[in-house]
């Protein structure tokens, strides 16, 4: 997928604040009326603020709402608030549209809707599901009345259409994620197969040529050689072994139609030629990466049957995540090395499913598009060197870097922001590459908890600075910081202006700390300002419990700490008054 200039929409940013308030309540009505009270864009007799998602982490709430203007959605004019559990705003993020007076025309006729339906679609039966709204919608210099018509077609495209009161597409977007009936049954039984694990390129530590190359998906012994083999569980009904788990279907939704195998007896094992081998590749993968999910506590992420269709996309070399269904499914194309072989492309998009559980109806703009494909390929990436770390920074080691395309890499030296290229996978290496090299310092676990915790806070819109932040944030409310260092050096060396670095950054009751960043990176005094004059002492102490700095002061209203001769760490500053004593954590690299 090549540039090509965005559209206004798409490039626009969130307004970002990180710890900015508290709230009395969780309730999503308070928590309404609050956003009605408190952001500028929606006050007035004009707006109204809808509940649209809501999502639990570890140690937070996550609510999506959107902007309505005169009863209408406003297009993507949503706000993200992420609370703690006791009502602190953790992070906002406001894409709300300023609205002076009402947009001028018509909205567009449902006619003409079903009109321009028509003319991509000669067979109506060929959709699946089709949604009309009415709409305001940004066209860069002034909102327009439009309709977005969401279409969804039995080859599996999932997009959407805005169109003005002329008749003209003024926008599209393919929404489905791209890597370039809930049945829970109560008996798993357990199975022998043989997959790639990760991929034969890695476990035989060579690159891809002969004799090791796809060769139209042959059975080469080389290649077979390099089946391992598992134990998975699998259901078994009606005298048949079939792939389903209570997380993972392997179904047939996307051309060619090929059945999903099923077995006799508890065993799977194909040769790679057979369809069975990719089938049960992409069911072993998925299962244990939930599971994994699962065990770092996460019990409500892709908390369904995924659909999987390792023979799909109209054998095309290229596989999709799409929630246009439900439950939401995975395809995987046929074209080059049959994607399903290659556990970084069932990991990357089974990212896109875990961040779409995470954070659902947030994956628009330049910067988040991205930063959804750099999370697909850094799971991927450190699930592979978790297995096994040959050439581990080689993304989609056996789909990529051969004669069918170059793949990517999760090492490069890209620095933000100006090597952005407006390209989501390109752009994704920055955060990617990021991401393994703090887990590399702190290990895959801790990373991935905190990663996947901070995911429940992204929004739209927002730019890989939001994302550190909110990185830094998820690893303060689970482990009270005990990483911000690491995490802020690799953050902050890659460009990332990494805001909150003042662990404890909330305004208080009694004060406020100001530059905590210039403390941890710049060598910055911090500036405690009290709301009204106070004297007493301050006291600084190590990670030991050793005073480091004690001094006091008198009818103060500010006191400076200064962060010469600190070295690294993590130190815990005691306000004491006549009035109030309080502590917080300041941080120097
Ligand atoms: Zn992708």
């Amino acid at each position: 997928m090549g540039s090509r200039l965005p559209h206004p929409v798409d490039v626009r940013r969130a307004v970002s604040s990180f710890y900015c308030g508290k709230i009395e309540s969780t309730d999503t009505i308070l928590v309404k009326e609050y956003l009605l009270s408190a952001i500028p864009n929606l006050k007035g007799a004009d707006f109204s603020v809808e509940y649209l998602e809501g999502k639990q982490s570890k140690t937070g709430l996550h609510y999506l709402y959107r902007q309505n203007y005169q009863g209408k959605p406003v297009y993507r004019g949503t706000i993200k608030i992420n609370l703690d559990k006791t009502g602190n705003i953790i992070s906002l993020f406001d894409n709300t549209y300023h609205i002076l007076e009402t947009p001028s025309g018509e909205f567009p006729n449902t006619d003409d809707c079903y009109d321009i339906i028509k003319s991509i679609y000669k067979e109506e039966n060929d959709i699946v599901k089709i949604l009309i709204e009415d709409l305001y919608f940004d066209l860069g210099p002034r909102l327009i009345p439009a309709s977005r018509i969401e279409l969804w077609d039995k080859k599996g495209n999932f997009f959407e259409l805005i169109i003005d009161a002329e008749q003209m597409i003024v926008y599209e977007r393919d929404m489905n994620d791209y890597f370039n009936n809930n049945k829970i049954h109560d008996v798993d039984t357990p199975a022998l197969a043989r997959v790639f694990n990760p991929d034969p390129l890695t476990t035989a530590g060579v690159t891809y040529g002969t004799p090791y190359e796809d060769a139209s998906d042959a059975d080469i012994s080389q290649l077979n050689m390099q089946r391992q083999q598992v134990t998975i569980d699998v259901a078994f009904e009606n005298d048949t072994f079939k792939l389903e788990s209570p997380y993972c279907l392997i179904t047939e939704h996307s051309i060619p139609v090929v059945t999903p195998v099923t077995s006799l007896t508890p065993a799977f094992e194909f040769t790679r030629s057979q369809d069975g081998f990719e089938d049960v590749n992409a069911f072993y993968h998925i299962n244990v990466y939930h599971d994994y999910v699962q065990q770092l506590g996460f019990d409500n992420i892709v908390d369904y049957p995924i659909w999987v269709d390792t023979h799909g996309m109209g054998g095309a070399d290229n596989s999709n995540f799409s929630a246009a269904g439900s439950p939401p499914r995975l395809s995987f194309g046929e074209g080059g090395v049959d994607d399903a072989e290659d556990t970084d492309v069932v990991i990357h998009e089974y990212g896109h499913a875990i961040s779409h559980s995470a954070a659902p109806g947030t994956n628009s703009g330049t910067e988040r598009t991205a930063l959804d494909e750099a999370i697909g390929d850094y799971f991927a990436a450190s699930y592979s060197k978790s297995i096994n770390s040959f050439n581990w920074e080689n993304m989609f080691s056996w789909d990529g870097h051969n004669e069918f395309w170059n793949g990517r890499v999760v090492v490069s030296s890209k620095h933000y922001p100006e090597n952005l290229q407006n390209n989501l996978y390109k752009d994704a290496e920055i955060w990617s590459s990021t991401m393994m090299q703090i887990m590399d310092n702190i290990g895959r676990e801790k990373t991935d908890e905190i990663l996947i915790e901070a995911l429940h806070s992204f929004s739209s819109n927002m730019t890989m600075s939001d994302a550190a932040c909110l990185v830094i944030q998820a690893d303060h409310t689970l482990n009270d910081g005990e990483f911000a260092i690491p995490i802020g050096w690799w953050m902050s060396q890659r460009g990332f202006t990494v805001c909150g670095v003042g662990i404890n950054e909330l305004s208080k009751n009694h004060f406020t700390v100001l530059n905590s960043y210039g403390f941890t990176t710049r060598n910055e005094n911090a500036v405690i300002q009290f709301n009204s004059p106070q004297t007493g002492t301050i006291v600084l102490t190590d990670a030991t419990g050793r005073i480091i700095i004690s001094e006091s002061f008198s009818g103060s209203s500010e006191c400076k700490i200064s962060p010469k001769n600190l070295s690294s760490g993590i130190y815990l500053t005691k306000v004491t008054t006549q009035n109030f004593s309080s502590s917080y954590k300041l941080m120097k690299w």
